[in-house]
């Protein structure tokens, strides 16, 4: 017996149907903002992760998945989407077509991780991008597609955390204060920090040891050291997301690792219970699109994780639609029967509604199990009498009705009476 791989899941109907209606409700937010569909490859070369997405990072140095194909192509699964799509605005000319290019996919993506409530090795994303404008308002609209998207599934007590870590002006000064500040403590800093005090002081904001918590609280903060530009530039998005009434929070040791990175950084987090992580962050990339090999590009976007997203769903109760159930369900006795409710089931289908119908050789009574199994709402009953007189009948189980119809009238009994909207189970 095979098992599928660790840290990997089998989405059985009834969970298909609520990642169904979290995806639609995911590319709805995205098209109410003006941004089209990008679907780039499930691998790509691993060079372009490798510069896109950093080593030095954990995502690439431990977690990609890495291989040689049979023409000796080194090649990796997707790992995240930014690069993948900075990668095709670059290679097809996007750039030439009116800035900035909003692009959102939703998409399978894969990480050697140690998996947990949530977290697996193939998980999903929303992903949104803005790419080649700097303009403030890409920022504010891509945090208002991701808080307006959770907003609308029902989600409460979230919050959003937001920085600014500058750009290649001011953030050299602000990484001189903050080693300047940890050099004289570095004998109170995790063995981790002492190493990031070295390599990327950045980091050292982000430490999630509890000795270096009240020291990081203490550091100087990059909003404190943005250069004029910096700070218009975060004012100015702020001033967007006051305008729409998007809650937000300031929170000074939000960062981000890479030096690609400038300016805005955000992350959206659920209520506080028992340190749940992210489940949705991003920020602005000024500096990628240079890394992987390109002009100069300005971009910002973000990423949420849909499996921890419909983890909250479950948590806090929201709404979620029920599994599809067919609208008609076919007993029927005997071969004769069946054969005409091959014939019945067909006119339905051609109706647009699903019927099915019962299989095997079963009793009347195995048949009325098979019928309230499948959830149908209508049971057409078939056996000998009903072929004599051409007549089926017909029980609803919503409201206990129950009728004889002629045949040729059973598709507009069935379409013509039935409810407007699915019974929920
Ligand atoms: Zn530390
Ligand atoms: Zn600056």
């Amino acid at each position: 017996m095979y098992q599928s791989p660790r840290g990997t899941q089998d989405i059985l109907p009834e969970d298909a149907a609520v990642w169904r209606y979290v995806e639609q409700r995911a590319a709805e937010q995205a098209r109410r903002f003006g941004y089209g569909e990008i679907r780039t490859p499930t691998f790509e070369d691993v060079g372009l992760f490798l510069r896109g997405v950093g080593s030095g990072t954990d995502i690439v140095d431990k977690e990609i998945y890495r291989f040689q194909d049979k023409g000796g192509s080194e090649l990796a699964l997707r790992p995240e989407a930014t690069a993948s799509v900075m990668r095709a605005y670059l290679e097809r000319g996007l750039a030439s077509r009116p800035q900035p290019v909003k692009l959102y996919s939703l998409i399978n993506l894969f990480r050697y991780d140690r998996p947990q409530a949530g977290r697996y090795r193939e998980f999903r994303q929303f992903n949104v991008e803005a790419i080649g404008e700097e303009d403030p308002l890409s920022d504010a609209e891509v945090i208002a597609i991701l808080w307006r998207f959770l907003e609308e599934l029902g989600l409460r007590g979230l919050d959003v955390l937001l920085n600014s870590i500058g750009d290649k002006v001011c953030r050299p000064g602000f990484i001189q204060a903050l080693v300047e500040y940890y050099r004289p403590r570095v004998d109170e800093i995790c063995a981790d920090c002492r190493r990031r005090l070295e390599t990327n002081p950045l980091r050292l904001l982000d430490c999630k040891n509890a000795r270096c918590q009240p020291i990081a609280d203490g550091a100087p903060k990059t909003i404190d050291h943005l250069c004029a530009d910096c700070a218009a530039h975060f004012d100015r998005l702020r001033g967007y997301l006051q305008a729409i009434k998007l809650p937000y929070t300031i929170t000074p040791r939000l960062v981000r690792g890479l030096d690609y990175y400038t300016r805005t950084v955000f992350e959206v987090v659920p209520p506080i219970v028992g340190g749940q992580s992210t489940i949705g962050g991003g920020g602005r990339y000024d500096g990628l699109a240079e890394e992987i090999g390109g002009k100069p590009t300005p971009g910002v976007g973000f990423a949420a994780g849909l499996d921890r997203i419909i983890m909250n769903l479950r948590e806090q109760g929201c709404p979620l639609p029920a599994s599809e159930v067919p609208d008609a369900f076919f007993a029927c006795l005997g071969d004769d029967a069946k054969h005409c409710a091959v014939m019945l089931a067909d006119r339905l289908r051609r109706e647009g509604m699903a019927a099915v119908v019962g299989m095997g050789d079963r009793s009347l009574k195995a048949r009325f199990r098979q019928a309230e199994a499948s959830g149908a709402p209508w049971t057409i009953i078939l056996g000998e009498n009903e072929l004599r007189e051409q007549a089926a009948q017909v029980k609803n189980g919503l409201t206990g009705e129950q009728a004889r119809v002629p045949f040729p009238d059973l598709v507009l009994h069935v379409t013509g009476a039935l409810p407007s909207e699915a019974p929920t189970t």
